[in-house]
């Protein structure tokens, strides 16, 4: 197996993600060989830094032999059984332990995050059937939000490039003004502009609650729309605007849980329990697809009854994969090994002081949570984002800028000479390409 021959072979047979595949005639593919903590390796033993976790999922690095020893095990015991009917023990402590973490008791697995937001809006609709409210069947989110791209996810989700092909396709959702501190006017704080954004939201609930079942909502920052990030009073607003007039806040979680934000989960930074948190990408830190979506007791009671059309009849054939679960057993078990989210704090102390020595860089709006970095750059080169990808390549740094916006979200295993790499290196890159 070479670099080149493996790109071909590709080209003719894999349709490749979230690409327009005519622009591979100029811009190469990356053929992968191995993986070794926050490094990717080609054929011909070219190293890449992972600075964007493999899209946010790698958690540990690449090769973690935890991870790796934990599915093995699994898989010399039991790979899978359909979860409809049956259960396993990897299900069922997983379970457990989602519902110690995050306070909500009953957890609906599928295999992608999309799959995870569906599950959500359905349940949500469903519940407010069962109690007698079947008219509580729109959804609010937010301007600029990403929820995934399957039909219902994409009708909440607001970034044009995804969602306006397909408009005729979905379902008309409200969207409330995004409280990400970029779009403060100047001289506002964060936390004036987020409260700002939770009166609208007020106001627009207060009027419309009666036909709303829930508003989904990606806690502390709306990561695809370029790393927005916001006040956590606004979550907290959120929380209690909701639980006020009996509309559903869906959490979604699954970018920013997992430590992404400093806290296990992004609501624990505004006290605020959601009825519903969809989780996926960090969760088995990169190893299998798995998602989930837990809800609260009221919640689940409302569904169990006689009648089989009162249950949640959603299900996929991968439901609750044990080896997926036992991957993300062994993910949860390193936060407690490790003293992960200590551990980050340090690196996050670390990489500050690193950008706080930055000057005369054409950047704006520096900002960081937790272990996720962004800042804008200030340039009319058209060409800015593939130019940065491009070279970033060539000198052995894996980022993918958001238009104009360049972020890190390394794995947390990241030493501090790969920190010094990362940061240095895109400040050459800021330089070259703005
Ligand atoms: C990635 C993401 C999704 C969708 O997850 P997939 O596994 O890609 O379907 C949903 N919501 C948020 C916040 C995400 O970042």
């Amino acid at each position: 197996m070479n670099n080149q021959d493996l790109l071909n072979r590709s080209l003719k047979s894999v349709w490749h993600p979230c690409t327009q595949m005519k622009a591979h005639e100029t811009l190469p593919l990356l053929p992968i060989a191995s993986g070794e903590g926050v490094w990717l390796k080609d054929f011909e033993g070219k190293r890449y830094l992972d600075g964007v976790s493999s899209w946010w999922v790698n958690l540990f690095g690449h090769n973690e032999p935890r991870i790796k020893a934990a599915i093995s095990e699994q898989l010399n015991t039991l790979e899978h059984v359909m979860l409809a009917g049956f259960t396993h023990a990897p299900v069922v402590q997983l379970s457990e332990k989602l519902g110690v973490l995050t306070g909500l008791g009953h957890c609906f697995y599928a295999s992608d995050g999309a799959s995870a937001t569906e599950i959500a809006l359905k349940m949500s609709f469903h519940y407010w059937r069962n109690i007698g409210q079947p008219e509580k069947n729109q959804f609010l989110s937010l301007q600029n939000s990403y929820h995934g791209e399957t039909i219902g996810a994409l009708s909440v989700t607001d970034v044009a490039i995804f969602k306006d092909t397909y408009a005729p396709l979905l379902r008309q959702s409200a969207q409330m003004p995004s409280p990400d501190a970029r779009l403060a006017e100047s001289g506002e704080s964060a936390e004036a502009y987020a409260n700002r954004c939770a009166d609208f939201l007020e106001a627009y609930i207060k009027q419309h609650h009666a036909d709303i079942a829930a508003f989904i909502i990606e806690p502390l920052i709306q990561c695809a729309a370029g790393m927005g990030m916001y006040s956590s009073v606004y979550l907290k607003r959120a929380g209690e605007i909701c639980s006020q007039y009996q509309v559903h806040l869906i959490a979604d979680e699954i970018a920013v849980g997992f430590g992404r934000t400093g806290t296990m989960f992004a609501c624990e930074q505004a006290n605020i329990k959601p009825d519903f948190i969809c989780l996926s990408k960090g969760i088995t830190a990169g190893y299998l697809p798995l998602s989930v979506t837990l809800t609260t007791d009221k919640i689940y009671e409302a569904f169990y009854d006689d009648s089989v059309a009162r249950g949640f009849l959603h299900s996929h054939s991968y439901t609750g994969n044990a080896l997926a679960c036992s991957a993300a057993l062994a993910t949860l078990a390193i936060f407690e090994q490790d003293d992960v989210l200590s551990k980050n704090q340090t690196k996050t102390a670390y990489i500050n002081n690193q950008i706080s020595t930055w000057h005369d860089l054409p950047i704006a709006h520096v900002r960081n949570q937790g272990m996720i970095w962004a800042f804008d750059v200030q340039t009319n080169n058209q060409q800015f984002q593939r130019a940065f990808y491009q070279q970033g390549l060539e000198k052995g740094l894996l980022l993918r800028p958001i238009g104009h916006t360049v972020y890190w979200m390394p794995p947390y295993v990241i030493s501090q000479d790969e920190i010094d790499f990362m940061v240095n290196t895109t400040k050459q890159l800021v330089t070259a390409c703005a």
